[in-house]
């Protein structure tokens, strides 16, 4: 077995006892593998254990792939924080888009999402730990951006995505994750499309399914350590 498999592998077990152990169905929770950075080799691995949903932060490095990887069939995440003048590319070229967190993304992407293409499925990212430094709307603009966001064409609302603090500490980690199923929770009543939790990395992926996580966002445990990146300049 190739590294990523005995990884990929490991991983989905991870996955499967978190849920199991919180008295989850494991097909709740899809496996987002997050290969930004890596080579198309590396998702091409991952894909021949039958891996499906890929998550990508960086524009360019994302579309050189999608490029790169048309004959298989890729669901694509974009999960990175996005400059309003490059959502077109989004809008064509993935399936999901986690990190909208204003309504001019939402608006721009509904009006460039191609007609041809089922609509795009939006997460609103929540600044969940309100840290001043991260990108997400803050909880109490949540109900207004996601309402607005709900009556755009083209575009679909399907969930709540976080980053929380980094922390080390399971009952921060829980705090958290149970604080966006709270959100998800008060929005489901006027939005019963919103079915998508998407939170958890390698860090912290026990505590996001123990509480309601529907995606799971895992790259290091997959792929193995990054090299650093620092900017995404196209
Ligand atoms: C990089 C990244 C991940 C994956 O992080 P790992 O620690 O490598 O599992 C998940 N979500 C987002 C938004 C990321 O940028």
């Amino acid at each position: 077995m190739s590294r990523i498999a005995e990884k990929l592998c490991i991983v989905r077990e991870q996955i499967n006892s978190a849920a199991v152990n919180n008295h989850r169905n494991p097909e709740e929770i899809t496996l987002l593998a997050v290969s930004k950075t890596r080579p198309s080799e590396d998702l091409r691995a991952a894909y021949a254990e039958g891996q499906r949903d890929f998550g990508e932060n960086y524009l360019q490095e994302s579309l050189d792939k999608i490029a790169e990887l048309n004959d298989l069939e890729i669901c694509w995440h974009f999960i990175g924080p996005l400059q309003s003048n490059k959502t077109r590319a989004v809008a064509e070229n993935f399936d999901w888009m986690h990190t909208v967190d204003r309504l001019k993304i939402a608006k721009r992407l509904s009006e460039q999402r191609p007609a041809t293409l089922p609509p795009l499925n939006i997460c609103l990212q929540v600044n969940i730990s309100e840290e001043a430094s991260k990108s997400g709307c803050t909880p109490a603009d949540l109900p207004e951006l996601a309402a607005a966001v709900a009556q755009l064409p083209g575009i679909q609302l399907r969930g709540l995505m976080a980053i929380p603090k980094a922390t080390d500490n399971p009952d921060e980690q829980h705090q958290a994750f149970q604080a966006m199923k709270k959100l998800q929770q008060q929005l489901q009543p006027l939005h019963p499309q919103l079915d998508t939790l998407s939170m958890g990395m390698s860090g912290d992926m026990d505590a996001a399914i123990a509480e309601g996580s529907t995606m799971v966002r895992i790259g290091t445990a997959i792929f193995g350590a990054r090299s650093p990146k620092t900017t995404d300049s196209k």
